[in-house]
């Protein structure tokens, strides 16, 4: 189906662009990537009035380093992150799980910025940022505001933006050294996208974990961090028994949804047996 008739505006920097929501409210739209929004708008299920295309707003796209940690702009793609020299040696969990996103087609035209904000319960990065500790930068017309992974993901396709903001820059911390870090996914065969996905980032030191972020995805309506494998690893030593205590609790506190591609009983049980694949492959990534 042809999208329903709408404006096409393509402002030349943030403040442009946060003009244009401001003027237009509830009937505009942000466009990155359009690999979410525009077959939403095929189906009629989105009906913008005014696109206001992000794109062409220089300087939103970078990734640098500052600070101990990578600034990665929002209009950065799947395919420039997964290739970026600086995010494979200074987060290699970031690079890896864009690298496990869709196709390449996919990859080279969506963005990290447009797949957070749209907040799809089975997409990947949002259990990788949960477990980072990643922390979101939001402009809107009050200015600049940052919002910590924990809070960002609100429910199905809800964040904590506000309708006139812009989330121009995600900010990650480095892995240092002794952390290892692994984002594992049961791939829907069709679409790729995660029928759960969980990502896992620990800090071991004298064989023991002496930090644990774990995020999952795809499970329920949202990306939620696993306190109870976090809990499970917390002071443990590594051995398979420990691995395996801790990837049992995967569901906890998970309010796991049954759907088309499985159970609710399936879906916990992917969960534990991700959870302690993750957790092995990030133990054998530790540097
Ligand atoms: C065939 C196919 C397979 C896919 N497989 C996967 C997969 O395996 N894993 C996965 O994670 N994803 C998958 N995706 C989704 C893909 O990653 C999208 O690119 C992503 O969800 C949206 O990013 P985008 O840049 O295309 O955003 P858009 O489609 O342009 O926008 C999505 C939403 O976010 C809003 N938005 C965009 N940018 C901003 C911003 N900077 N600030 C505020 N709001 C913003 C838009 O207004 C819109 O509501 C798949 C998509 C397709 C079509």
């Amino acid at each position: 189906m042809y999208p329903a008739q709408f404006d096409y505006h393509t402002p030349g920097t943030v403040r442009e662009a946060l003009d244009l929501l401001g003027r237009y409210g509830d009937d505009a739209k942000l466009l990155a990537g359009g690999h979410s929004l525009i077959p939403a708008m095929r189906f009629r299920l989105a009906q913008p009035k005014h696109l206001v295309d992000l794109r062409k707003v220089p300087g939103l796209a970078g990734i640098k380093e500052e600070g101990g940690m990578l600034v990665i702009g929002a209009l950065a793609t799947h395919y420039a992150i997964e290739s970026s020299a600086l995010v494979k040696s200074k987060c290699p969990v970031l690079a890896a799980t864009a690298a496990m996103i869709g196709d390449p087609m996919v990859r080279n035209m969506g963005t990290i910025g447009g797949s957070l904000a749209h907040a799809d319960p089975a997409a990947d990065y949002p259990a990788a940022i949960i477990a980072l500790g990643a922390e979101m930068v939001a402009e809107g017309p009050k200015g600049k505001r940052t919002i910590k992974a924990d809070d960002f993901f609100k429910g199905l396709l809800t964040t904590a933006l506000g309708a006139d903001e812009i989330l121009t820059e995600v900010r990650v911390p480095v892995c240092g050294p002794k952390v290892g870090c692994a984002y594992l996914k049961f791939p829907h065969p069709a679409s790729r996208f995660a029928v759960v996905g969980v990502a896992a980032v620990l800090t071991v030191d004298a064989g023991k974990v002496t930090k644990a972020g774990v995020g999952i995805t795809g499970a329920g309506t949202k990306a939620v961090r696993a306190k109870g494998v976090e809990a499970g690893l917390q002071g443990k030593a590594l051995d398979a028994s420990a691995i395996q205590a801790a990837a049992d609790r995967a569901p906890d506190g998970v309010d796991v949804q049954a759907d088309l591609q499985g159970s609710e009983e399936y879906k916990r049980h992917l969960l534990k047996v991700f959870a302690r694949r993750s957790i092995e492959a990030a133990v054998a990534a530790v540097r």
